[in-house]
């Protein structure tokens, strides 16, 4: 392998990258090609269990909240959320929320993908936070569209079968919903098969993830947090499957060719909350530059996971319904303390981690209240050194890099402190 080849740096273009474009391009082209011609539009919340609308021969779905961080990656959630603001909606509201409804409510301008077609539906879901549904019912109140609200009880342990029941029992509803509004019939053998190619892409996301184990890492988290895209937009797809497919093999393949992301890797990182969606690049850059890389992040290893984590949750082949409502908790949010913690702590352990860097993040109140005390018991129990930055995941307004640099700066000089003491064989 030529040298230059070896020496590339941070988050990078790969092959993945390049079919990553297309598959969006394309997604976003069908939604408002299909919608444009009849079919049955449905706004999603970023947990709705999508493989659902696979059932039905001409329902689409759209995700507000995916919409909004592919917005803040290209530059326009500024604009997007000023615009909400200047209709009276609040600045200390979740950024996506504010994208999406600036977004809206102007007619999709400034939007990278034109917007997104109008719902005839909207399916929210408590599971993450309630914000999202009174964000949902803006348009219920402002467009008269029907509001479908999946009610999903906050997890503190592992799922009680009486929640799961509960689940099922509203999974149900929905659909009855979807085919009384659309005079459509669900076909459960096309919904079993969208589960099926849904569960064998997550197999393969995880194949990915697991390269971080290597030393120096297979990825950055920046790659993984990108590639999260279509698993919101093309769920329950052979184009999917195949994809994840194709970047499992290629992130193996470039390991056993001794290509890696950060070649120098000094530091193996983990970053918990919401990706950064405007800093991706400037982030990756900087830390590659200090030989820093975070590899793994509980944003991205909860996907495909029961209750946040890093293992796969795989699919038996049975009940694909209940398969469905068993994973509702993958997420973190609905998580107490001491899921989060357990979750955390084999993430840490399993593919060796330094150092956390915990984002607090100004928009997503319920995935950073409890940070502080994770920051405590994962620096007093596991000895892992951590420190907290500020950050907002799609409004660049709430985020200061220096400052957040400051503090990532000083936790590779914990780690160093650290192994230096080791060395010297302190305790
Ligand atoms: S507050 Fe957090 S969980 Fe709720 S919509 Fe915003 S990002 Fe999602």
């Amino acid at each position: 392998m030529p040298e230059e080849q070896k020496e590339k740096t941070g988050h990078q273009k790969t092959g993945a990258g390049k079919r990553l474009s297309n598959i969006m391009l394309n997604d976003y082209m069908q939604l408002h090609q299909k919608a444009g011609n009849g079919a049955f539009v449905v706004w999603i919340a970023i947990v709705v269990p999508a493989e659902l609308f696979s059932g039905f021969e001409n329902v689409v779905y759209a995700v507000p909240e995916s919409h909004a961080a592919m917005s803040a990656g290209k530059g326009v959630g500024p604009l997007q959320c000023e615009k909400a603001e200047g209709k009276g909606f609040s600045p200390d509201l979740c950024s996506y929320a504010r994208i999406d409804l600036g977004t809206a409510f102007d007619g999709g301008k400034d939007s990278p993908t034109f917007g997104l077609p109008k719902p005839h539906l909207l399916v929210s879901d408590n599971n993450n936070c309630s914000l999202l549904v009174k964000w949902f019912d803006v348009y219920h109140r402002e467009w008269g569209t029907p509001h479908f609200i999946l009610d999903v009880p906050f997890c503190y342990e592992s799922q009680k079968e009486q929640d799961l029941d509960y689940i099922l029992l509203q999974f149900r509803d929905l659909i009855h919903t979807i085919e009384t509004m659309s005079g459509q019939r669900f076909d459960p053998e096309r919904f079993r098969e969208a589960v099926q190619y849904s569960a064998e892409a997550m197999m393969h996301w995880k194949r990915f993830l697991k390269t971080a184990a290597h030393r120096p890492s297979g990825l950055t988290v920046f790659d993984s947090f990108v590639q999260m895209a279509p698993f919101l937009t093309s769920r329950g797809t052979k184009a999917l499957t195949d994809h994840y497919r194709l970047l499992a093999d290629e992130t193996q393949e470039c390991v056993a060719q001794g290509i890696f992301p950060v070649p120098n890797e000094k530091y193996r990182l983990l970053w918990d909350n919401i990706a950064p969606w405007h800093q991706l690049n400037k982030m990756s850059t900087r830390l590659a530059a200090l030989n820093a890389n975070i590899i793994a992040a509980s944003y991205t290893y909860c996907m495909g996971s029961l209750e946040g984590e890093f293992d796969l949750y795989a699919y038996d082949g049975g009940d694909p319904l209940r398969y469905l409502a068993r994973a509702q908790n993958f997420s973190v949010c609905p998580h107490g303390l001491e899921l989060r913690y357990r979750s955390m702590q084999k993430a840490i352990e399993s593919i060796g981690i330094d150092g956390v860097v915990f984002a607090s993040n100004r928009s997503c109140k319920v995935y950073s209240i409890m940070q502080m005390d994770l920051l405590k018991r994962v620096t007093e129990k596991l000895d892992v050194p951590a420190v907290m930055i500020d950050v907002d995941h799609a409004d660049a307004r709430k985020y200061t890099e220096e400052n957040a640099f400051l503090r990532i700066e000083a936790l590779l000089e914990l780690i160093d402190i650290k192994r230096n003491h080791s060395r010297a064989g302190f305790a």
